[in-house]
């Protein structure tokens, strides 16, 4: 099956000249819809069945389907359509420049790679016949809160799915989660000559502070993912104080840990409170509370499920090489899709500088990309 190289870089340097910077996590970001339109026709070209699906108003999920003749399995090919914004960068981020096999750009890398190699191998699968459907979904706002794939599990699932997000050409099949937490103190307000009556919460605070350097040198380090590294937490901002001459009657702490792909946010939870209740003991004057503010679980898939069999011999077949493994330290949307009930794979093009100053993707790794998966495609649909 060959890709047609030149509708894949076309559809690559139109998508990156279409901006869609995420308007929640960016000032003045003129969100996903251009984009979506784009894409929308894009695939109706291809002969797909579209649907545009709102996952809130102005930001449409585009939703693909090309159906096979019966008995075969379905597979989704999925990416987010936003990106983050431009303000720090030193390039024109929508001028799609190619220079020494690099397109530059925001969401270059980020991943208008990956969806322009979906597109390409898209292009080539359709044009013979398979025996399952097949499925593209475009997503908004991975970027900020994943309110697309959110949606899309409502009204997609497949047997099997394959991310495009950059992953260097490796085969990504665990990432991590997060847990943002909140802890706070109760102190006593106090004039600040009244010791035996103010409590300092911010002192109090200190003891909390400790147990976060502990969990790092202690506890985490015992327990390592092949491909992750260990879970971690670390302070994030901290408030508390009402002047020179007062006690501090509150203090508060938010943490952020970030977590593998069976860590519970619940058994963090304890563990926090079981250091709360061990102070309290100690002290009946330290009072304290931790809440969870936010979480993202991580996401794994086994090296052996049958998606990952099928890409991993994609790539030894396209390349030549054996694939390579890998865990992503970042959280992506394969969490809520493969815990939907649709196993993910991930696997995108090369290239630098998501998120900074300079972005781009590598357009041969895009093309390669674009083969891999349309052979996995064929394969998996068959
Ligand atoms: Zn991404």
């Amino acid at each position: 099956m060959s890709i047609d190289e030149r509708y894949t870089l076309d559809s690559l340097r139109e998508m990156v000249r279409t901006a869609s910077v995420n308007p929640t996590l960016a000032e003045g970001g003129m969100g996903e819809l251009a984009m979506a339109e784009w894409l929308a026709a894009a695939c109706e070209r291809l002969g797909f069945v579209v649907e545009v699906q709102d996952a809130a108003p102005g930001r449409p999920n585009v939703i693909a389907r090309h159906s096979g003749t019966g008995g075969g399995h379905s597979l989704l090919l999925t990416g987010h359509t936003d990106t983050v914004g431009t303000l720090d960068m030193t390039i024109d981020p929508f001028g799609a420049e190619i220079s020494e096999g690099r397109l530059y750009g925001r969401g270059s890398q980020d991943m208008k790679g990956g969806l322009a190699a979906i597109l390409g191998a898209a292009r080539a699968l359709v044009e013979r016949p398979h025996a399952g459907d097949l499925i593209l979904a475009f997503v908004v706002d991975e970027e900020y809160a994943s309110i697309g794939a959110s949606a899309l599990v409502e009204r997609v699932r497949a047997d099997a799915a394959i991310l495009t997000e950059p992953t260097d050409e490796r085969l990504c099949i665990a990432h991590k989660g997060f847990a943002w937490l909140s802890l706070r103190t109760e102190g006593r307000a106090a004039h600040g000559s009244l010791y035996n009556t103010g409590i300092d919460a911010i002192a109090h605070m200190g003891r909390l502070v400790a147990f976060i350097e502990r969990l790092e040198r202690d506890i985490f380090p015992r327990q390592v993912h092949p491909l992750l590294g260990r879970t971690s937490v670390h302070a994030s901002a901290i408030s508390g104080g009402l002047g020179l001459s007062t006690y501090p009657d509150a203090c508060t702490l938010q943490v952020e840990h970030r977590l593998l792909p069976d860590d519970s946010p619940d058994a963090l939870l304890a563990l926090w409170q079981a250091e709360i209740d061990r102070h309290h003991a100690a002290d009946p004057a330290f009072e304290a509370s931790v809440a969870l503010d936010l979480t993202r679980p991580g996401y794994g898939i086994a090296p052996d499920a049958p998606i990952v069999e099928t890409l991993g011999g994609a790539i030894r077949s396209m390349t030549g090489a054996a694939p390579e493994f890998w865990g992503m330290p970042a959280w992506l949307d394969s969490a809520i899709i493969g815990r939907a009930g649709t196993p993910t794979a991930i696997y995108g093009p090369r290239g630098a500088g998501m998120h900074g100053a300079e972005e781009y993707v590598e357009v041969e790794s895009v093309i390669r990309c674009a083969r891999v998966i349309a052979a996995a495609a064929a394969g998996w649909l068959a």
